[in-house]
């Protein structure tokens, strides 16, 4: 049967209608006219179709006025009341149906139901694929696991954004959440997806309307803001509280994060990528060597990065030229003036000067090249402990510092080990300083450490101790020697209460396991003088001495003459 070309041409136009919602259609206006249709809906709903499940029979209800999005393609706006739902499609997962609502006047035995039940057709069709669109932008423009913005809608939106204000009344910005480890430690990986989309959605509702939070994966954020708004933001995720985790349902987490900010200069245009590279350098400086939770892209940041490529490129030379070199820094018993101690400390003679750790440490331990300057430096004390040895002057037992970074190089006990043998000295000349840790990987590492250097008779200390977040448990789990009380704690000890508790306590535990106690950081003799009445009588710091040279070592052990503080 063939149709006739006026009704094929009718058909198409309406289809077409309904397919561009064209309600103005001349031939679909007609069409619903003379069907008497007041309007015809579509529901798009695509997930939760089971809220219309009727939980007695487990039938699949239908209530017109709980429709989640209806899309109107015709509104005469005379309405029968008469209502008919076509075409219910279900799947299991997503449903549609199409529904006309009729005229004035109408009544059931007036409507040409196969007609109806055509339009209801072409209108389902047309919801499938809107809902399919849908779906599909939903699924490329939003991140699988939290179902925010990832980085391709934030950039649509950011140049979308762009074309009613500048670039410049913006500032963008990456995040970092800090210690998410942490939760995923302390409550599984499943924990952590359940924080990870907490935190993106709270992270959403922090931004108005014309910016924009999305996730880039893992715990890495981006962000646009109104400059002016930034530091309302900053404020904001200095701490985010998450509670109420299923998986971890008795904790609670504060998340702070590190972020790097990306400004432009007043004429200065930068694409969203340049603007996100600058914004990912900051952040990334901020997390390492910097240490700061944020951190602005600028000339001053360009200059570090130069410099610490400059440190990175002239490094090999540098270690072969032996211009890394320890100064000495006494340790003292207070209460006899006696000299009980070195530590070993970097610097680099470069260019005629010396240069101080700050300037290069934190960019080795970055780059992964501080295992190479921690054992040069552990060599050269080894060899000036021999010398001075040789010239009879028995020099107390003498720290160097490793850095974290050496618990993941391979046999690293062996190697230090074998500096010890190669330069004649013994295990006890010499004690490894390291700092406590977080991770959880590296504390375990961390304990085998020290006990694996202890069965071959090393000496270890705990350096900066009480400043990360395991301080108390460490000092059950390892065998240290030595705890290092951090400088941050003397600092204050003169003026805060509770730093003296603190000492105190850290006192009374290290005594009880055995390990001794030092103070860094002691510049008067007043600090002194409490650290001593707390049972910490070991100092290290400007009041006795500053980190000399080989040189003046050498004179210090000749004649030695502190002075007691009590
Ligand atoms: P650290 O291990 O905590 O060393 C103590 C730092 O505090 C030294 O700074 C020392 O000069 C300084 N200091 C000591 N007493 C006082 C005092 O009374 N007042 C003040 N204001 N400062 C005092 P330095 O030598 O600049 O070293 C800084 C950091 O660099 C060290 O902190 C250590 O973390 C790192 N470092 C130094 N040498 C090495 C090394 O060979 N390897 C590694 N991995 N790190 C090193
Ligand atoms: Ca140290
Ligand atoms: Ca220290």
């Amino acid at each position: 049967m063939k149709l006739d070309d006026r009704l094929t041409e009718n058909l198409r136009n309406f289809f077409r209608a309904v397919v561009l919602e064209k309600t103005n259609d001349v031939i679909y206006k007609d069409i619903c006219e003379r069907l008497r249709v007041a309007g015809m809906y579509y529901d798009m709903n695509i997930s939760n179709a089971d809220r219309y499940r009727n939980h007695r029979t487990g039938e699949l209800v239908f209530d017109a006025n709980e429709v989640d999005k209806k899309i109107i393609l015709y509104d005469s706006g005379k309405k029968s009341g008469v209502e008919k739902v076509f075409n219910f499609y279900y799947d299991g997962y997503e449903y549609v149906h199409a529904f006309i609502e009729f005229e004035e006047g109408v009544a059931e035995r007036d409507i040409d139901m196969e007609f109806c039940e055509f339009m209801a057709d072409v209108v389902y069709i047309v919801a499938s694929r809107h809902n399919m669109q849908k779906m599909l932008e939903h699924a490329e423009l939003s991140d699988a696991l939290t179902g925010i913005p990832n980085i391709q809608c934030v950039q649509g939106k950011y140049y979308r954004m762009l074309q009613n204000a500048a670039p410049q009344e913006f500032v963008l910005l990456r995040m970092n959440l800090k210690n998410f480890k942490y939760v995923n430690e302390v409550g599984g990986a499943q924990a952590g997806d359940e924080a990870i989309i907490q935190y993106a959605h709270k992270l959403v509702n922090m931004v108005d309307e014309d910016e924009c939070a999305g996730r880039l994966g893992g715990d890495n954020f981006v962000i646009y803001i109104h400059k002016d708004n930034l530091k309302k933001f900053l404020r904001k995720v200095s701490s985010v509280k998450l509670s109420k985790l299923k998986s971890a349902p008795r904790n609670r987490f504060d998340i702070g994060a590190w972020v790097g900010v990306s400004e432009l200069g007043e004429n200065e245009d930068k694409t969203f990528l340049e603007r996100l590279n600058e914004a990912n350098i900051a952040c990334g400086l901020g997390k390492g060597r910097l240490n700061q939770d944020v951190v602005y892209y600028g000339e001053e940041l360009e200059r570090m990065i130069m410099q610490g490529r400059s440190v990175i490129a002239a490094f090999p030379a540098a270690v072969k030229n032996h211009e890394f070199m320890p100064f000495f820094q006494a340790k003292v018993d207070m209460r006899t003036g006696e000299l009980v101690g070195f530590e070993a400390l970097c610097r680099w003679f470069h260019d005629g000067r010396y240069v101080f750790p700050d300037q290069f440490i934190p960019v080795l331990d970055n780059e992964g090249l501080i295992t190479e300057l921690d054992m040069a430096i552990f060599n050269e004390t080894c060899i000036a402990i021999k010398r001075w040895k040789e010239m009879g002057l028995n020099p107390p037992r003498i720290s160097t510092n490793f850095s974290k970074k050496n618990l993941f190089i391979p046999n690293i006990e062996d190697k230090i080990l074998r500096v010890i043998e190669d330069n004649g000295v013994s295990a006890d000349d010499v004690e490894i300083e390291i700092t406590e840790s977080m991770k959880d990987i590296e504390y375990e590492r961390l304990i085998r450490f020290v006990s694996n250097l202890k069965e071959r008779g090393l000496y270890i200390s705990i350096d900066d101790f009480g400043t990360g977040y395991s301080s108390l448990s460490l000092l059950h789990n390892i065998e240290a020697d030595v705890i290092k009380i951090d400088k941050s704690f003397t600092d204050v000890l003169t003026t805060d209460p509770k730093s003296v508790i603190l000492v105190e306590s850290i006192v009374t535990i290290a005594k009880k396991m055995n390990m001794s106690i030092i103070a860094e950081g002691v510049e008067t003799k007043e600090q002194g003088k409490i650290l001593v009445d707390l049972g910490c009588n070991l100092a290290q710091g400007y009041y006795y001495s500053k980190p000399i040279d080989y040189h003046s070592t050498t004179e210090l052990l000749r004649n030695c003459d502190f002075e007691p503080v009590v």
